[in-house]
């Protein structure tokens, strides 16, 4: 078995965490039998400075003709006054979009050793496992109009717009229901129908998928995103999946690292259509860790690989189908951290490499 991966670091620590990610891929292919052919390719604002824009066309047919991509980070400081159409985090949009990746997937998970790295009680997050499935590729970040206009009277008015269809809604509700079939059997979805007709239409479209659509045995409830950004750090444990927009998504997941312990722990998956079902069509997707850039640490060696780690167990799951070099890695970091090992921001001295090295000694 040989498998493509195109690997793109980005910017700030994205190259520092997924030097760490390959290796402990390649490490787990020796293990396995598989291998598997790393093409680099530079994004974000890498990219702005060799090429003057954030995704070139090369890179975006590299990512289409792979197995899967591997992503690290984009954006700084460096690339903030530049106008929205090129700023770095386009070419994350514009990836997600050209690839189909309309459901993103991010567990919260906490390691049990690490109930005390959380500024949380150890008795409010100790036992949260949930998923949250996020829209990935509609809503507020993507709608039609948006922009800013200078006004007649000299000010300036902004605007976006949250949109969702039909379709959309309901092939997002499907990949929750599916993976709460395979879980606790839960699914809350989260909205803001008594405000946004937008939601109204999302909590409707749920409702109808989970009553039509072959889900019965799944438990189905609806909260508002103000309530269930309360509740999460009130009681985590009452979530299994929970399925949002694609803003709603981005600022509760997170809220919810701080259930893991750090934002630097928390992988996601990015899938498209083919990536839900079952038959073997390829199954593309983009694997990276929900933090960003972090300019603050980015050159010092000291960032929390872990994320992007689990973003490439999350990887051999989806993409290439190999479960058991995906528990493989998980349950080496899962030792790892049990045996005490941690990075600063989990309150310890561990460099990103060393945190690595003790990673690969438990494979
Ligand atoms: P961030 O996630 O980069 O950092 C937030 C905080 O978490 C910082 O204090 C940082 O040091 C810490 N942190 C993040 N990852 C860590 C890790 N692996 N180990 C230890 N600590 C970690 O968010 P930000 O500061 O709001 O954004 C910085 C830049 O990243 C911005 O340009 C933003 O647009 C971009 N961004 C990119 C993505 C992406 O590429 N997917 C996602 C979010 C933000």
């Amino acid at each position: 078995m040989n498998f493509k991966i195109a690997v793109l670091p980005g910017d700030g620590i994205g190259p520092e965490v997924m030097a760490e990610g390959t290796q402990v891929l390649s490490q787990v292919a020796r293990l396995y039998g598989f291998s598997v052919e790393l093409e680099q390719g530079i994004v974000g604002g890498a990219s702005i400075d060799a090429h003057g824009k954030p995704l070139i066309d090369p890179v975006l047919s590299l990512a289409k003709h792979s197995d899967a991509v591997l992503l690290g980070a984009m954006g700084g400081p460096k690339w903030d006054g530049l106008d929205y159409s090129i700023r770095p985090e386009r070419a994350l949009l514009a990836l997600r979009q050209e690839l189909g990746l309309f459901a993103n997937l991010r567990p919260v998970k906490l390691f049990s050793a690490l109930a005390s790295a959380s500024t949380l009680k150890r008795e409010v997050v100790e036992g949260t496992d949930l998923l949250v499935v996020r829209e990935l590729t509609g809503g507020i970040y993507f709608g039609q109009p948006k922009g800013i206009t200078k006004l007649a009277d000299g000010t300036e008015r902004g605007v976006n717009t949250e949109v969702y269809t039909t379709p959309e809604i309901e092939r997002i509700a499907h990949v929750a229901f599916r993976a709460a079939q395979k879980r606790r059997k839960k699914v809350t979805s989260v909205d803001k129908a008594n405000v946004l007709e937008v939601t109204e239409l999302w909590r409707k479209v749920v409702s109808r998928i989970h009553k039509n659509e072959g889900y019965a045995g799944i438990e189905l409830e609806h909260i508002l995103v103000d309530n269930c950004a309360m509740q999460l750090i009130r009681n985590p444990r009452q979530f299994d999946v929970l399925v949002t927009t694609n803003m709603f998504g981005d600022i509760l997941t997170d809220e919810a690292s701080v259930l893991a312990g750090s934002m630097g722990m928390l992988p996601s998956a990015s899938l498209g259509e083919a990536g839900m079902g079952s038959s073997d069509v390829r199954r593309i997707g983009l694997y990276e860790p929900i933090h960003g850039s972090a300019p603050d640490i980015a050159g010092k060696g000291v960032a929390n690989p872990i994320g992007t780690i689990l973003s490439a167990a999350l990887m051999l799951r989806y993409s290439l189908r190999l479960e058991e070099a995906a528990v493989c890695i998980e349950k080496a970091v899962d030792e790892t951290i049990t045996n005490g090992a941690r990075t600063a921001d989990l309150g310890g001295k561990l460099s990103t490499r060393q945190m690595t090295d003790e990673i690969i000694k438990y494979l």
